[in-house]
């Protein structure tokens, strides 16, 4: 994978093949390290793949396959799960022709200018933004539905222990906030800029993509003010807008999927 060549893409676009290759990581690969998923984690995964059912916003063959993994999933009635049998809902195993999870990774907008860095974490983040913006945008029911089932999957099974232990704290810190699809979006993207702040300059930093206070100034200058005192304020009500178009579906490019 290392070896494959890069591909120039627009940094201030979210990409399908990044979510895709999020999805196909997750699901084979971290979750696989589970050989048997059962208690907390078993609920975590049955939360996480429903909502992925609900609102990713993916090509109809790959929603359709998320769909049957979910009602699967609904329909195990025991306290835990092998991962071989899960494998065989993901891989298909019923041959549904109009139902598929594509195989393997292709990062885009995720690539990085090493194997060790980006990739999988990026593609997480961007899947999260793009799930807390669908929900809201196809009126779901609870608002705090998203940002729990991830808070669960990253406690469950996010393979960087030391980022889940991070991502349950700041959620213990501050999640019950959260009233409103709005809130969740904004509590995501606050979130998401702490851990750039703790992030920028730390070894896990792409030395291409340096960890800024998102959107910059050049993305959105409205969404940026100085206060009297000289210090730098959000100004919210611009920036929730912009995250909502910057994630929305309509907004993911698809051309470059395998
Ligand atoms: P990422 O931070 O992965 O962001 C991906 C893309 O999202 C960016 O390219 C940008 O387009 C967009 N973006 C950036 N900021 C925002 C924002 N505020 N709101 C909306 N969109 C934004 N690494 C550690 O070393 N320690 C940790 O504790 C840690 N905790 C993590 C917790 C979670 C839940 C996740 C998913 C990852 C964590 N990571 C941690 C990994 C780290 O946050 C980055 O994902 C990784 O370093 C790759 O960075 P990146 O440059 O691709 O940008």
């Amino acid at each position: 994978n290392s070896e494959e060549p890069w591909r120039p893409f627009n940094r201030s676009r979210v990409y399908m093949a990044d979510l895709e290759s999020a999805l196909h990581y997750s699901l084979r690969v971290e979750v696989a390290a589970h050989t048997v998923v059962k208690g907390e984690a078993l609920i975590s995964l049955k939360k996480y793949v429903a909502v992925l059912a609900k609102y990713f916003p993916g090509r109809p063959v790959v929603r359709n396959l998320l769909k049957s993994v979910d009602s699967w999933l609904q329909n195990q009635t025991r306290d835990e799960i092998s991962y071989e049998a899960f494998k065989d809902i993901l891989d298909n195993s019923a041959q549904s022709p109009d139902a598929a999870l594509p195989e393997g990774v292709r990062w885009v907008g995720c690539q990085g200018s090493q194997p060790h860095l980006r990739r999988y974490p990026c593609g997480v983040w961007t899947l999260f933004h793009v799930l807390t913006v669908q929900a809201k945008n196809t009126r779901g029911t609870d608002p705090k539905e998203v940002l729990m089932a991830m808070r669960n999957y990253v406690h469950s099974f996010f393979g960087c222990r030391s980022c889940a232990e991070h991502f349950e704290n700041m959620a213990m810190e501050s999640l019950m906030e959260v009233d409103t699809f709005s809130s969740a979006v904004l509590w995501l993207w606050s979130r998401h800029n702490l851990v750039n702040n703790r992030l920028a300059g730390a070894l896990s930093e792409d030395p291409n993509f340096p960890k800024i206070q998102w959107p910059s100034p050049e993305m959105c200058p409205a969404c940026h003010a100085v206060k009297a005192n000289g210090d730098h304020s959000w100004i919210q009500k611009e920036v929730l807008p912009f995250v909502l178009s910057y994630f929305s579906s309509s907004s993911i490019l698809t051309g470059a999927h395998r």
